[in-house]
């Protein structure tokens, strides 16, 4: 008999085929990727790192690993990969507790503008409650200001600034960052999640130059397994010889015991894909379509945070349609369009009942989509949320669509 949870697997491969998958940190994972995921490579433990491990049997957990950081290195010039990190929010935990004593400050950006829990949130992420916490907000027209930033620097002398967004639609300054870093002596962290793919093909400036270190996830625009990545630059490494070392140390074994070797090995194949030429246009084509969708939206009266897009994603403020982000986002859902509530900046309701929506193009751009299918459905988003009674109708046009965008080498 077939294990009730295949049938459940089942469900949701049906589930993210026919829905158009419109949350901005998704996407689809190669056949190849799953496949080093699914491997047996998840049998052996490794724990250490290679050339340097507590147990026997690792002539070939070595060879994964030093490939998945040596492509790393390549892809994005930089001195120094750990690809142990069990995902973003542990990374994040990782440079933290490399660089910082118990109460030490950080500075990050403010939740409701765009940053992420690990950034710095008070109270009841460890970032907030373990280190002081300080943080920077968008200004009253969605952006970040840097002058802002830096003022606020010079008064709380940071030990860490941290510049990376999850909600954010506007291309993050790390050249004017780095700047404000060495003006009051800070680290610099690149956290660069949400954008990485971005980055790779080109179309997001590179923090690389700027940054000491950078930390990514590999699942969102990356298209890899649920992991993460932290890079030390030249720079970093110029600045701190011991930061290599520090962060490798901070992972394990400070942080984690073994590495997922059959994660490691399917970041390894994801950054492997995400080398080629086809990545790059991949890239290019997420920015336009998710400018393009703006664009659409803002025709059909929907109030884009900060006006627009320059990247994957947008956060659209609902106010002004009377609709609140959990109300419209469970509508949209029942169309098939999954996308998520988001809070805006400064929102005045709280965190599970926000102001807006959050939504983005990289899953659909995988699937092959372009602009035109991206006026279709800001169309569509427009209907359904005036008129929540066509939701149904509308489903059935969105399994229509999808139909001509197979999902490559899906099940
Ligand atoms: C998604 C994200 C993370 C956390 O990643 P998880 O894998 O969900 O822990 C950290 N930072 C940023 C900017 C993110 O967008």
């Amino acid at each position: 008999m077939v294990d009730e949870i295949f049938r459940i697997i089942e469900k949701e491969t049906v589930r993210q085929r026919e829905t158009l998958m419109m949350i901005p940190s998704e996407n689809y994972a190669s056949r190849k990727v799953l496949e080093a995921l699914g491997s047996i490579l998840q049998n052996k433990y490794a724990e250490g790192y290679p050339g340097r491990r507590y147990y026997q049997g690792q002539k070939f957990t070595d060879k994964v690993e030093n490939l998945a950081i040596s492509r790393a290195k390549k892809l994005f010039n930089v001195a120094h990969v750990n690809v142990q990190p069990y995902s973003g929010s542990p990374a994040n935990a990782a440079v933290y507790f490399a660089l910082l004593d118990r109460n030490e400050k950080i500075m990050g950006l403010d939740l409701s503008c765009g940053g992420h829990l690990t950034h710095g949130y008070p109270k009841i992420t460890f970032s907030g409650k373990y280190f002081n916490s300080v943080s920077y907000q968008t200004g009253k027209n969605g952006l970040i200001d840097y002058d802002e930033i830096e003022s606020i620097a010079l008064k709380e002398k940071p030990k860490l600034i941290i510049a990376g967004t999850t909600s954010y639609s506007r291309i993050v300054d790390f050249a004017r960052f780095g700047q404000i870093a060495n003006k009051v002596g800070a680290y610099l962290l690149a956290d660069i999640a949400h954008i990485v793919g971005l980055i790779i093909a080109g179309v997001h400036l590179s923090p690389v130059p700027y940054a000491d270190i950078i930390t990514t996830t590999t699942h969102k625009s990356l298209r890899g397994p649920r992991g993460a990545m932290i890079m030390v630059t030249k720079k970093g490494l110029k600045k701190d010889q011991g930061l290599s070392k520090k962060i490798d140390r901070a992972v394990f074994p400070g942080l984690q015991g073994g590495p997922h070797e059959n994660v490691i090995a399917a970041i390894a194949v994801a950054l492997g894909e995400a080398g080629k030429e086809k990545f790059k246009k991949y890239g290019r084509q997420v920015v336009k379509n998710a400018s393009r969708l703006a664009d659409e939206l803002a025709g059909l009266g929907f109030e884009i945070v900060s006006g627009g897009t320059d990247n994957h994603l947008m956060v659209v403020d609902l106010r002004n349609k009377r609709i609140g982000g959990k109300v419209a986002a469970e509508l949209l859902e029942k169309a098939g369009i999954v996308v998520n509530a988001n809070s805006i900046p400064h929102d005045s309701n709280p965190p599970l009942a926000p102001s807006g929506i959050r939504l983005g193009t990289p899953a659909l751009t995988t699937r092959g989509m372009e602009e035109k299918e991206m006026v279709q459905i800001a169309k569509w988003i427009d209907i359904i949320l005036a008129n929540p009674h066509q939701a149904v109708q509308i489903k059935k046009a969105v399994k229509e669509l999808v139909k001509n965008f197979p999902i490559p080498d899906f099940p």
